[in-house]
């Protein structure tokens, strides 16, 4: 088989970022390299979802199915319980038209064998022969396990996935010679349908985005279809299951808040603890739902941006939809007539355990980065260890490379530096990049996380405030004019639309929102954005002086945002020059590598290097209260990133400032990236 996740060669720019955050350490850095291990790979999608220059690839299963769509033999969609969020704009049953418009025969939901998985984890939980049960329905985690926490094999509920206990349902009683493909927001799906303990059941394994893939390919708008109803009977509760806590619910096992026998985790941070904790005896818990993402509503491979709670809301909504009417907690019922479904599964241990190196060896690997004392061990991060002995553990295992660290390298090529006569600019200038790298590696890194919080925060708070301003405008119309309730009404949305842009932003930094980006010059989005502010009283005293290269080549961009951009880093600039001075304004192209670059400098108070380490932060601002939210530069950082470009930033105090946007020129922009950085095919 096929490995699930891989490293597209050369794409992988040395951030090290999955390393890090891969929960099984499964990444081995080979030749500046970071290669998936299969053997050790859990398949949770981390470093799908982190890695910056979207060098990871997943196996396909398009392919596959299309070919299977276009034989003679029946073909079923299962589509996993998160379906009814999966698409914006789409409602649940226009997406199950669109599969029968693809060529699917049926199309069943998961949320059949999640009713079937729930009754069973109610016999289990009610038998009370276990003592301690973890859940398995998050093929992720099953993998985790079976790999590093083996001795919890035993506590591992051996109950198949909703996935495969439909499939059994399905080929047992209901359509024995037909092929199946399960449709979800999953990675790992692709490994349990390689694995033979579960039976081999399903045919294909398509993730919501290879999906969403396929109705662009066969130009099968979702939104314009009529509704269809799904094949087979209702399902009830089973329909939570993509929901945190939804197993609980469809168990009809409480889990509260006062509930400590019962606790429901997710993510990897929380994972591990818990993991840790029962491994070693140290948890009050007996049962215990654990997933790798926040529910499946939250996978990888969900095709839109929409928050969880929206895509709560709408399998939650699609939870009480029935075509007969039936409320889903009367919909159980459809279990009884079926002969009894085998739901059980066993596991294997497939411990793997790496080497360790003795004092000794690790002392030595430790030399070699020049590392004598612990004063020397900086445990930066930068390698993608946490720690420089962690990083030495994994030379000693093979799976890093002596030669990552940064500061190492630095220190070596400085010593050297001193040395190096007129003739070896060439090694000057690498000493540059390297510490400029350095730099920019621990800024992404910075950025990346501030990014997560931001986004978590933006989306939590931009329901209530969608709420809020609701509320607000149907009081508005009921209140009398002239009323000084008007009045105070007038303010809180006033205050709450601030909030909403606020949370706008934060959004646009943590890349949370889509780009509908189109072919574009650069010197004429200037001059749009030019033409807008430069008429503005506070330009008066402001020289704009421009240099821009004739016959630019094109970039591929949101014209509206990038306008954002160039406008954020202008008025800055403006600001910093007291509204006098002179704005120099230049574009040039570098053919080697394919990129555009936009440069505006300014005659400001120019930053120092601490200033200059946080202005892209969420909400730094040196500007008085209510005059600067700090969010400008972070909102430009957002937007570029996601276009594949840079911001590099140079100043000095009292040297003025000087802000370059470097963006990969349009022809650079293969497809690939084109749809990996989550743009509309049809809007290019
Ligand atoms: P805000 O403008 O609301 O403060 P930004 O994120 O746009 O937020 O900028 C953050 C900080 O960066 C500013 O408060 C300022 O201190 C600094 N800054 C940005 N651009 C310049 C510039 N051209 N010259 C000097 N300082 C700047």
């Amino acid at each position: 088989m096929d490995p699930i996740v891989t490293t597209i060669e050369n794409r992988c720019k040395r951030c090290y970022l999955c390393v890090r955050r891969c929960p099984a350490k499964a990444i081995r850095v080979e030749n500046g390299q970071a290669k998936v291990m299969a053997e050790r790979c859990i398949t949770c999608g981390y470093c799908v979802r982190v890695c910056p220059q979207h060098a990871k690839r997943i196996r396909d299963g398009i392919v596959h199915t299309h070919e299977m769509l276009g034989g003679e033999e029946e073909t079923i969609a299962l589509l996993a319980p998160s379906f009814p969020a999966a698409f914006t704009g789409v409602r649940p049953l226009q997406v199950v038209e669109g599969l029968h418009r693809l060529g699917f025969a049926r199309v069943y939901e998961v949320a059949l064998g999640a009713d079937l998985v729930g009754a069973e984890y109610a016999r289990l939980k009610e038998a009370d022969i276990m003592p301690i049960i973890i859940t398995s329905p998050c093929p992720a985690i099953v993998n985790f396990i079976e790999k590093y926490y083996p001795e919890l094999l035993l506590v591992l509920a051996p109950v198949v996935s909703p996935m495969v206990a439909l499939a059994r349902l399905i080929k047992a009683q209901w359509h024995p010679q037909t092929r199946l493909v399960f449709i979800g927001p999953c990675i790992a799906k692709k490994r349990e349908m390689d694995d033979p303990r579960t039976g081999g059941l399903i045919d294909e394994v398509l993730t919501f985005e290879e999906l969403a893939a396929l109705f662009r390919s066969e130009k099968i708008a979702l939104n314009r279809l009529p509704e269809r109803e799904l094949d087979g009977p209702e399902a009830g509760i089973g329909r939570s299951f993509a929901v945190s806590g939804g197993l609980l619910d469809t168990a009809r096992i409480p889990g509260g808040t006062l509930q400590n026998k019962v606790i429901v985790t997710e993510g990897r941070d929380r994972i591990l603890d818990a993991l840790h904790k029962v491994s070693e005896g140290n948890i009050e818990a007996r049962f215990l739902d654990l997933l790798f993402c926040e529910g499946c509503i939250n996978g990888p491979q969900m095709d839109n941006e929409l928050s969880g709670f929206v895509r709560k809301d709408k399998v939650i909504h699609f939870l009480h939809h029935s075509a007969e009417s039936t409320p889903f907690e009367k919909r159980s019922g459809w279990m009884d007539g079926i002969k009894p479904v085998d739901l059980s599964r066993e596991f294997t241990r497939e411990e793997i355990s790496l080497p360790l190196p003795s004092d000794d060896e690790l002392a030595e690997i430790l030399a070699i980065t020049g590392k004598y004392s612990p004063e020397d061990e900086l445990n930066c991060g930068a390698c993608g260890y946490p720690t420089c002995r962690e990083k030495a553990i994994a030379v000693y295992q093979g799976i890093a490379e002596a030669g990552m660290c940064l500061p190492y390298l630095i220190d070596q090529l400085q010593k050297t530096e001193g040395e190096l006569t007129a003739s070896n600019v060439e090694l000057k200038k690498s000493i540059e990049t390297l510490r400029r790298t350095q730099a920019q590696l621990l800024q992404s890194e910075k950025m990346a996380s501030v990014g997560e919080l931001a986004a978590g925060v933006a989306h939590e708070l931009n329901n209530p405030l969608g709420g809020i301003l609701i509320y607000t405008s149907l009081l508005l119309e009921k209140a009398a004019s002239g009323a000084q309730e008007r009045e105070d009404l007038e303010l809180i949305r006033a205050e709450t639309e601030r909030c909403k842009r606020i949370v706008r932003g934060l959004l646009d930094f943590s890349r949370q929102t889509r780009i509908e980006a189109a072919i574009a010059d650069l010197n004429q989005i200037l001059g749009g954005t030019l033409a807008l502010v430069t008429q503005q009283a506070l330009f008066h005293n402001v020289k704009v002086e421009q240099d821009l290269l004739p016959g630019l080549p094109k970039v591929f961009v949101d014209i509206g945002q990038i306008q954002q951009v160039l406008l954020n880093i202008i008025l800055n600039a403006v600001e910093a020059m007291h509204e006098k001075g002179t704005l120099i304004i230049t574009t040039t192209w570098d053919p080697a590598k394919q990129q555009v670059l936009l440069t505006i400098r300014d005659t400001g108070t120019g930053m120092s290097p601490e200033l200059q380490a946080r202005i892209f932060e969420p909400f730094f601002t040196t500007k008085p209260r209510g005059i600067g939210t700090g969010l400008g530069l972070s909102i430009a950082y957002g937007i570029i990133q996601r276009h594949h470009g840079e911001i590099l930033v140079r100043s000095a105090p009292g040297e003025g400032s000087e802000f370059t946007i470097v963006l990969p020129e349009a022809e650079k922009m293969v497809m690939t990236d084109i749809e990996l950085a989550g743009i509309e095919k049809d809007q290019a």
